[in-house]
């Protein structure tokens, strides 16, 4: 924190207030989420006495490590009113933060290996045609068309069948929009401090009144919790117990090519999924570890299934070379939706559960949490992904369309 900020890099960067000894409200974790409730709790709600508090620096967590796939094709309704309200905000956000996030609608492509993903694929396509948001089903040939390296042989060991393919879908650059939200709510009055563990909560009885941090007391009217990966270690310091599991998630970029993938493809089945950075590295994802953890890296075996299934869709890729891997860390619940909403205990609101597939959802994360951190009342948006789903059986199981880490 105390080098000078190479010119290139913006100066909320490397600033770093102390915190304040009070704030109307404190935001934990200055991922993705964190930065973007900030960002429209000042712009939606011209809440601007913020401090987002974030233990390491921003934007480290799993926003920085994230293999960015953006998409809305999930399976329910619920699932694809937040997913799509999230698209339709990228691609409004380069224009409305004046920031070059490098959004690219490339689409992504979902494939199938067996008749139960087939049937699932399609299912998915109907549902999502019926929310108004584009979904087609390609057979192998098509799919081929859209992504002419992928290996559509009927004698491969699991031969693609087909693929959910949305063509509004793709990646963008994670810095990019990290920096791009925070600097706008830098430029708004949000302090951005980084080197600042919350270890703990200031009660007065069921009321959380403030934070303990590693940097002092901050007194707070109001807690939002977005500390993807540790919320419910957290939370449960503040006496809420969160139905969530923090697991590792890893990923890898091969070495730079020419362009040779021209969009996103998964799958669900051989377990692996890939993009070219715009910089033309190949960026594969893998599954979850299956252990808890809260370390950021992953076994070496889950990489070793991962490149055998690139190697079975890509080939071309067995010529390719990797050049880093790493791990995040995410936070999953029993139905694979996310968790936004209120808590039993008052002025302590949580956002986490997203799993292996917050990235995608940030802009409308940050919307929906900021809407229920200003009201003390969830979005239309969020109220199906509360907590109380836990307690009615409504749950939102989205296994089909978020099995696979993305
Ligand atoms: C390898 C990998 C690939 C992924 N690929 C995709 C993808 O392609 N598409 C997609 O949609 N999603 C993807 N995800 C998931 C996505 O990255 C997460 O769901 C999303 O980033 C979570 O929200 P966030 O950005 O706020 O999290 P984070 O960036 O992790 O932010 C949480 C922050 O809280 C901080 N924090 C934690 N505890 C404390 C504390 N006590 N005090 C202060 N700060 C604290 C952390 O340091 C961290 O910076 C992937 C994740 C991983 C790991």
């Amino acid at each position: 924190m105390t080098a000078q900020p190479p010119p290139e890099h913006p100066d909320f960067l490397w600033r770093n207030p102390e915190p304040r000894a009070s704030y109307d409200v404190v935001i934990v974790g200055a991922g993705g989420h964190g930065l973007a409730t900030a960002y429209y709790l000042a712009k939606n709600h011209g809440i601007t006495d913020v401090a987002v508090l974030e233990k390491g620096w921003l934007a480290g967590g799993n926003m920085a490590r994230n293999t960015t796939i953006i998409r809305s094709n999930y399976l329910w309704d619920e699932s694809a009113a937040i997913y799509e309200h999230a698209l339709k905000l990228w691609e409004g956000l380069p224009a409305e933060l004046d920031y070059d996030i490098l959004f690219s609608r490339r689409g992504v492509l979902n494939l199938a290996h067996t008749l139960q993903d087939v049937r699932e694929g399609v299912r998915r396509v109907g549902a999502n045609r019926l929310s108004g948001i584009d979904a087609q089903w390609l057979g192998p040939e098509e799919a081929a068309e859209v992504c002419p390296i992928l290996n559509v042989s009927p004698r491969s060991r699991y031969p693609v069948l087909g693929g959910t393919f949305q063509p509004r879908a793709g990646i963008a650059k994670h810095d990019h929009v990290a920096w791009a939200l925070a600097r706008r709510a830098d430029e708004m009055g949000v302090d951005l401090i980084q080197g600042c563990e919350v270890t703990g909560f200031l009660k007065d009885g069921d009321r959380v009144v403030g934070v303990r941090t590693s940097r002092g007391r901050v007194l707070a009217g109001r807690v939002g919790l977005a500390a993807a990966g540790h919320s419910s270690v957290l939370a449960e310091r503040a006496g809420v117990r969160l139905p969530v599991q923090s697991h590792p998630l890893q990923a890898l970029v091969s070495e730079l090519h020419e362009p040779v993938h021209p969009t996103v493809v998964m799958s669900n089945h051989v377990h692996v999924y890939v993009s070219q950075a715009h910089k033309g590295e190949l960026v594969m994802g893998a599954g979850v570890d299956a252990y808890n953890g809260y370390g950021q890296r992953g076994s070496f075996h889950v990489i070793e299934r991962q490149m055998a299934a690139a190697v079975e869709l890509f080939p071309v890729f067995a010529r390719a070379h990797v050049l880093r891997t790493w791990g995040g860390i995410v936070d999953v619940t029993p139905d694979a939706s996310p968790i936004i909403g209120t808590t039993a205990v008052e002025n302590l609101y949580v956002n986490c559960g997203w799993g292996t597939g917050g990235f995608k959802a940030t802009p409308a994360a940050g919307w929906t949490f900021a809407h229920t951190i200003a009201t003390g009342e969830p979005h239309p948006l969020n109220v199906p992904f509360t907590l109380e789903r836990f307690t009615t059986g409504a749950l939102i199981d989205e296994h089909g369309a978020a099995a696979v880490a993305h």
